[in-house]
């Protein structure tokens, strides 16, 4: 068994990377395991809103240095619909995943955090006397520490799980794509969303020329198509003229997507039982509102001031709950209505009837104000400078 450190971090996405970055920076003997031995994608729709910015820039990480493209419109269209298009009401970029979670944990690294690569973690519990934790990893070695902090972001540790959530049935895809020449100058820096029966997808560019196309569906909706990718992507193309023109001629560059199932929307940790939760851990918003990363990014930064204030578990959890809960909860609303045809419907409606149905949905599920001054981050200033 290695020595003991202070704190144990599972998890090396953003919310494991950036806690790991701040408590080594103020000088905590911190342990980061990430179970991916090198560069790699996640599902994930790389729309990076201006409050993760803030975080990261906090950090000492400037996402416009690592190529991040800034986003200026959203759409939406439907069956039939042209798509209803709107300036963003808030600063946004796109990224993609594989570059920016590398470059936090090399950051974390960098900061005077131990990372252990290709280092998964089977069993975390607490350790024999009860005052610290430790953790067994896949290739049969043991680590401990006197904290234990849970950021596996979308997977569960066994013992660890969490419960289904509000909106659990939904099924997430992801593609990068080259698309055709005119497409990729008309979609511009735009978030283009897609709806069809079932589902939503998401269409933005991201670094390098390369578009990414991200989507959610009813595990139903896929099963009635015989649960194949091209099936459901010709069900999406012809339910939704707007996404097919966008499409034509496009190069997929990967072989196959990236799939996930059993994510549990809208669920919010409340309470603890001794581990710190950050990440998707501690809450789960809808995919559409692109909140998920400022989330993961604002529960490492609670973690550690309330970490390093000497506060516990209980105490970060049940404040993170309030950060977080009223929005993840909106969002939760809004999704089901984005799956389902009457709140289609109802959605496409009022962004045609209402000019700013758009931009107020798409305000109503960002982290709030109060959340990142709590922080130590005046975000007014801080956005307008962004914008
Ligand atoms: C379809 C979809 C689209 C999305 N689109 C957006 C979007 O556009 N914008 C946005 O802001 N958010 C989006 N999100 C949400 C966002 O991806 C997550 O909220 C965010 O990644 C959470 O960060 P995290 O650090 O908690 O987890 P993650 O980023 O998932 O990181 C967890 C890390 O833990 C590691 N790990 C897992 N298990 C173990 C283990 N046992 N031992 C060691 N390491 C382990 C993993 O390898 C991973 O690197 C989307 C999510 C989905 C599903």
């Amino acid at each position: 068994m290695s020595r003991r450190h202070d704190a144990l971090v599972v998890g090396g996405g953003l919310a494991g990377a950036a806690l790991a970055r701040q408590l080594a920076a103020a000088g905590r003997d911190v342990l980061l395991l990430e179970r991916q031995s090198g560069p790699h994608d996640k599902v994930c729709g790389e729309f990076l809103s201006g409050e993760a910015v803030l975080y990261l820039r906090r950090l000492g990480l400037d996402p416009a240095a690592l190529g991040a493209l800034p986003l200026d419109s959203l759409s939406i269209a439907g069956r039939g619909e042209a798509g209803r298009c709107c300036r963003l009401p808030f600063p946004a970029f796109s990224l993609s995943r594989r570059r920016l979670d590398e470059a936090l944990l090399a950051h974390a690294a960098a900061a005077g955090a131990e990372l252990r690569r290709g280092a998964g973690v089977r069993v975390l519990e607490r350790d024999g006397n009860g005052n610290g934790w430790q953790a067994r990893l896949e290739d049969g070695s043991r680590v401990q520490a006197r904290e234990a902090f849970l950021a596996t972001g979308k997977h569960d540790l066994r013992g660890w799980r969490r419960p289904p959530g509000r909106q659990p049935d939904l099924l997430g895809f992801k593609l990068h794509l080259r698309l055709a020449r005119q497409q990729a100058m008309a979609l511009g820096r735009g978030v283009e969303i897609g709806l069809f029966p079932g589902g939503y997808a998401g269409l933005q560019p991201v670094e390098g020329g390369r578009a990414n196309l991200c989507l959610l569906v009813r595990r139903g909706a896929f099963a009635a198509l015989g649960g194949q990718w091209p099936a459901l992507l010709a069900a999406i193309t012809a339910s939704c003229p707007h996404l097919a023109r966008r499409l034509s001629g496009a190069m997929p560059l990967w072989e196959r997507p990236l799939a996930i199932a059993a994510i549990p929307y809208g669920f919010v940790q409340r309470g603890s039982d001794g581990c710190w939760r950050l990440g998707d851990q501690a809450a789960v918003i809808p995919s559409f509102a692109g909140e998920g990363m400022s989330i993961a990014l604002h529960s490492a930064h609670l973690a550690a001031a309330c970490h390093l204030r000497g506060e516990d578990a209980a105490a970060f959890q049940h404040r993170l709950a309030h950060d977080v809960g009223p929005l993840v909860a909106r969002a939760t609303l809004l999704s089901r209505l984005l799956v389902r045809p009457g709140g289609q419907a109802l959605l496409l409606g009022a962004a045609r009837a209402l000019p700013f149905a758009l931009s107020a949905a798409a305000s109503l599920t960002r982290l709030p104000r109060h959340a990142l001054r709590g922080t130590g981050l005046n975000p007014a200033e801080a956005l307008a400078r962004l914008a």
